[in-house]
C-alpha cells in the first residue's frame, strides 16, 4: 500500500507554523474518522515456530484520510492516547475486530487476533463492561499491551486484567525492551507472552549484540512460563534462528506485509494448506 508521509511534507514546506497548524487540523478530524468509516484493519499473521503454521494475527490500523491518503498509526496514536479518544476508538475496535472474525467463523475459518491496546485502556473498568456485552466467548482475543510513560500503581491494571482473563482473553506485553521499565510490568502484571521489539530482532542474525539481547529476553520470559513472540522478522535466516532457539511464534514482513480481512484470510488458508 502506499503511504503518504505527512513529515516529508512538513519537510519540504518550510513554514513551521503552517506545518503545526496542518498537523492541528487534521488530528482535530479525528473523533469524526471513526463514524465516517476512514479506519480501515489490516491484519499481519504470526507463524508458531513449532509447526510452521499461521495462528493469529496482530490487528493493525490505517487512517484512510480523504485528502491525504493512507496515515501511519504512529502519527495519530501518540495523540489519541493523550486524549480520551483512545477508550472510544479501542472499543470501537474490539467491536469491528470481533464482528470480522465471527463473519470468517461463518465461513470456517478461525483465527486468533491481538488488538494494541496501550495500558490506560485497562485503568478505566469500562472495558469490562464493553467486553461483558459480548456473549461469545473471547478466547479469540488477545491483547498486546503498550505503555510509552511511566507506571507506578500496578494494582488496580492487574485486577482489570485478571478480571479479562476470566473471559478468555490474553495479554501480550509488547514492544519489551523499549520503554519505561518492561521488567517491572512483567513482575507485577499477568502476561501471558512476551513481544520482543523488531529493533532487536531486525539484525540479530548479523549482529551478536542483538542476538544476545533476544537470547537472553526468551530465556527470562520462558522463566516466567511466557509464550515468546518475535516481531520485525524479515529473512528466512532469523526464522530459523529464532527457531532454534525456542521461540515461540515470528511476525514480520517475510511471511507477508499486512492484508486486509480478505486477502488476509485467502493468504491463510494457502499458506496453512487449509
Ligand atoms: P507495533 O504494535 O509495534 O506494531 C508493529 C509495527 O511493525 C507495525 O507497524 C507493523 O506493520 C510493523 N512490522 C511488522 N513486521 C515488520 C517487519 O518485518 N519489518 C518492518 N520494518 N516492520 C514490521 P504499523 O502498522 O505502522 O504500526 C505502528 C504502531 O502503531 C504499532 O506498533 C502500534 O503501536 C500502533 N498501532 C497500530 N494499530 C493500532 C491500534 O489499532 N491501536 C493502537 N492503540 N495502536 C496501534
Ligand atoms: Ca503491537
Ligand atoms: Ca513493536
Ligand atoms: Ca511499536
Amino acid at each position: 500500500y502506499a503511504r503518504t508521509n505527512l513529515f516529508s511534507y512538513y519537510y519540504f514546506n518550510d513554514n513551521i507554523n503552517k506545518l503545526h497548524d496542518k498537523k492541528l487540523s487534521i488530528l482535530n478530524e479525528l473523533p469524526a474518522a471513526i463514524e465516517n468509516n476512514q479506519f480501515h484493519l489490516y491484519f499481519h499473521p504470526k507463524i508458531e515456530l513449532k509447526t510452521g503454521l499461521i495462528s493469529s494475527a496482530e490487528v493493525l490500523i490505517r487512517w484512510v484520510h480523504p485528502v491525504e491518503g493512507i496515515i501511519s498509526p504512529d502519527l495519530f496514536m501518540p495523540y489519541m492516547e493523550e486524549t480520551n479518544l483512545i477508550n472510544t476508538f479501542t472499543n470501537w475496535l474490539i467491536k469491528t475486530s470481533l464482528e470480522i472474525q465471527e463473519g470468517w467463523e461463518r465461513d470456517g475459518f478461525f483465527m486468533k487476533l491481538a488488538l494494541n491496546t496501550p495500558i490506560a485502556c485497562l485503568k478505566n473498568k469500562s472495558i469490562i463492561n464493553t467486553l461483558k456485552n459480548y456473549d461469545k466467548s473471547l478466547k479469540g482475543l488477545e491483547f498486546e499491551i503498550l505503555e510509552r510513560n511511566l507506571i507506578e500503581d500496578f494494582e488496580e491494571i492487574s485486577s482489570v486484567m485478571r478480571c479479562l482473563k476470566k473471559y478468555g482473553i490474553t495479554f501480550a506485553l509488547d514492544d519489551y525492551g523499549t520503554g519505561f521499565s518492561a521488567i517491572s510490568y512483567l513482575r507485577n502484571l499477568p502476561f501471558d507472552k512476551l513481544k520482543i521489539d523488531q529493533m532487536f530482532i531486525k539484525n540479530m542474525n548479523i549482529d551478536s549484540k542483538d542476538y544476545n539481547i533476544v537470547k537472553s529476553s526468551i530465556a527470562l520470559g520462558k522463566s516466567m512460563e511466557l509464550k515468546i513472540i518475535a516481531e520485525g522478522v524479515e529473512n528466512i535466516e532469523t526464522f530459523n534462528l529464532l527457531k532454534k532457539l525456542n521461540c515461540d511464534y515470528a511476525q514480520g514482513y517475510f511471511s507477508t506485509k499486512p492484508l486486509k480481512s480478505k486477502k488476509f484470510k485467502t493468504f491463510c488458508i494457502q499458506y496453512n494448506d487449509y
